[in-house]
């Protein structure tokens, strides 16, 4: 769950309004984890995929770098440079699914496994942030190839004028007409998006997981930090020194609390499809705060460029069972060991060329004593060489480059 944040996540849990944690923390643990800088998405979640850093595994921003250092093509998954934990198991005869994961397009042929790709998180390629969904779908967008025909109504179902839309005012609330408020419009258009792009992933995820169960099942949503980035002003205006109108505060203020209270009932579905021994982790690649304190002109206002640590949670069998732990000592992990932490629970030697260890503290004794940490032969030499970025379709990659125009990473700072 990107840009999920304990300041949010944690009143809310007092407060009644996110009992899937709640249970899940009191079955397991909940702590905080180590990001690492820069807090570019795709960066972060294939460090979390591969257990690498940038400069192993290649995916140094959202876009490889032009000469004259313009965004180029957005990376793509040939262009990883290390197996990501889905290729790690799947070689090892452990079954995956993986939904929506970061720079996963085009979706690799694993051997046992199932893969919903996401080109420059779909989103990128689209309307884009984070998630969106192409209606037709993708070349290449999952494997087998056979699950493209299964995923279809889902990605019909998700597309922008589609009867997600509806659902979206339900939940979110509609605002005003075009005009009638000084804002900018984008800021909705593009949350939308990301909603269709998370809640069409969720329903493929859960319509997977009913037709079998992985060994590792993996689900990527992107709404926290969207939500982060657009709404933080409307939260919690005092921290920033413009004016925000109180009649946005009071439509748009609820809308990062409406996403995690949206996160919680997902997290129960998912919980609710698995058998109860199953191991869980929910995890984020980084907090969030308020961003652009002076600037009411900047699109965001919610950041996360200094890196704060994001959300863990781990519940089932293999756990220590500590419960939410204090703020001063809620640090349990950093993004490079979970990796190396999932491999373990896959009862898989660990690469002894991953620079982090298994974070055994948070495994319980009795579960270390029966699965030893394995340490196995780097798996980077058997790996497929990298090759350059590829693109989906005729000016997907140009579109991807206005979009990061238009959410304010290329070019100037202002916002129409
Ligand atoms: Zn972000």
């Amino acid at each position: 769950m990107d840009g999920l944040e304990w300041s949010v996540l944690e009143p809310l849990i007092d407060a009644g309004r996110a009992p899937n944690f709640q249970k899940l923390i009191e079955r397991g643990v909940g702590g905080s984890i180590q990001t690492a800088v820069p807090t570019f998405s795709p960066v972060l979640w294939s460090t979390i995929a591969t257990g690498f850093g940038p400069r192993e595994h290649g995916i140094l921003n959202f876009a490889e770098m032009g000469p004259g250092g313009q965004l180029g093509k957005p990376y793509t998954s040939n262009t990883r440079q290390v197996p990501a934990i889905w290729n790690m198991a799947s070689e090892q005869d452990r079954r995956v699914l993986s939904t929506a994961w970061w720079v996963s397009w085009p979706a690799e042929k694993i051997q046992n496994g199932r893969i919903v790709a996401s080109y420059a998180a779909q989103a990128q390629g689209r309307i884009l942030w984070k998630s969106g969904v192409w209606a037709d779908g993708l070349p290449d967008l999952a494997h087998p190839p056979s699950l493209m025909e299964e995923i279809l109504p889902a990605l019909q179902d998700g597309a922008p004028e589609g009867p997600l839309r509806s659902e979206f005012n339900g939940i979110f609330g509609s605002i005003p007409q075009e005009g009638a408020w000084d804002f900018p419009w984008q800021r909705d258009r593009l949350f939308r998006m990301a909603y269709h792009g998370d809640r069409t992933h969720h329903r493929i995820m859960l319509e997977q997981l009913a037709q079998e169960i992985g060994d590792l099942n993996m689900v990527y949503y992107g709404l926290p930090d969207v939500a982060g980035h657009y709404f933080w002003r409307y939260r919690e205006p005092s921290a920033f020194s413009y004016f925000t109108p109180p009649e946005q505060t009071k439509r748009l203020g609820n809308r990062i609390d409406i996403v995690y209270e949206l996160m919680d009932r997902w997290l129960g579905d998912l919980i609710d499809v698995v058998p109860p021994e199953t191991n869980i982790m929910v995890l984020s690649d980084h907090g969030m705060h308020a961003f652009n304190l002076a600037n009411p002109r900047q699109i965001q206002s919610g950041g996360h460029e200094a890196g704060p640590d994001g959300v863990f949670v781990l519940a089932g069998p293999a756990v220590q069972v500590t419960g939410l732990l204090p703020k001063e000592s809620r640090r349990v992990t950093n993004i490079f060991q979970v990796a190396p932490a999932l491999l373990h629970l896959l009862e898989l030697p660990v690469p002894e060329d991953l620079p982090a260890l298994v974070p055994e503290h948070i495994f319980s004794p009795e579960w270390i004593q029966n699965h030893a940490v394995q340490k196995g032969p780097s798996l980077r030499s058997e790996f497929r060489p990298a090759t350059p970025p590829r693109v989906p379709g005729e000016g997907y990659d140009q579109e991807f480059i206005d979009s990061m125009r238009a959410i304010g990473y290329v070019g100037g700072d202002e916002e129409e």
